[in-house]
């Protein structure tokens, strides 16, 4: 067997139900099982559950998975949009609900930055949802040579307490 080309943290994120699935937490496990057919999946997080601020609106669920593939970033991309079309997201508002949204956190060729992808992810150094579940399986990546991701997450939580 030869190695794949390349290794991606992938965030998986989802905030509505769906009509098959159920939950978000339902949404992101068949999220998981559906990347796992198209990729090589090395690992995926556990579902962390972000409760909707003021009780208003649906929880968010959230988990990260290590795939490996031949994929180049851009076809990466594609396959996952194809993935979230698949489960029902149609393009929108950006920040508006959405039943799955499958990102490109990291990967290890680096800095990347194409057309409509830069890599890693731009809001990943401060956003727990995705930073927390991609620490829990590749603490020790150092994503562009810096700091190993347990250590991004842990300036995270102290940024957190701070404010
Ligand atoms: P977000 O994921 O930031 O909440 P969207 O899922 O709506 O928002 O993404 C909007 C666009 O961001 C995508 O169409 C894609 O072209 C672009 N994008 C840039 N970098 C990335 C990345 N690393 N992973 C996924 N999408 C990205
Ligand atoms: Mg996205």
């Amino acid at each position: 067997m030869t190695a794949s080309k390349h290794v991606y943290g992938i965030g998986i994120g989802s905030n509505r139900v769906h009509p098959r699935h159920g939950r978000p937490a339902a949404v992101v496990e068949a999220a998981i099982a559906r990347l796992a057919r198209d990729h090589e999946l090395f690992d995926a997080s556990p579902i962390l559950l972000n409760p909707a601020f003021g009780g208003a609106g649906r929880d968010f669920a959230n988990a990260a998975a290590i795939v490996e593939s031949d994929l180049e970033p851009e076809a990466m991309l594609a396959s996952l949009k194809f993935i979230e079309h698949e489960f029902g997201r149609r393009p929108g508002k950006a920040w508006g609900p959405r039943v799955l949204d499958l990102d490109i956190l990291a990967w290890d060729g680096g800095d990347y930055h194409g057309r409509a992808l830069t890599i890693p992810h731009a809001a990943l150094g401060e956003r727990a949802s995705a930073l927390v579940p991609l620490a829990q399986i590749a603490p020790d990546w150092r994503i562009t040579g810096g700091l190993a991701l347990r250590h991004l997450a842990a300036r995270l939580r102290r940024a957190r307490r701070k404010n």
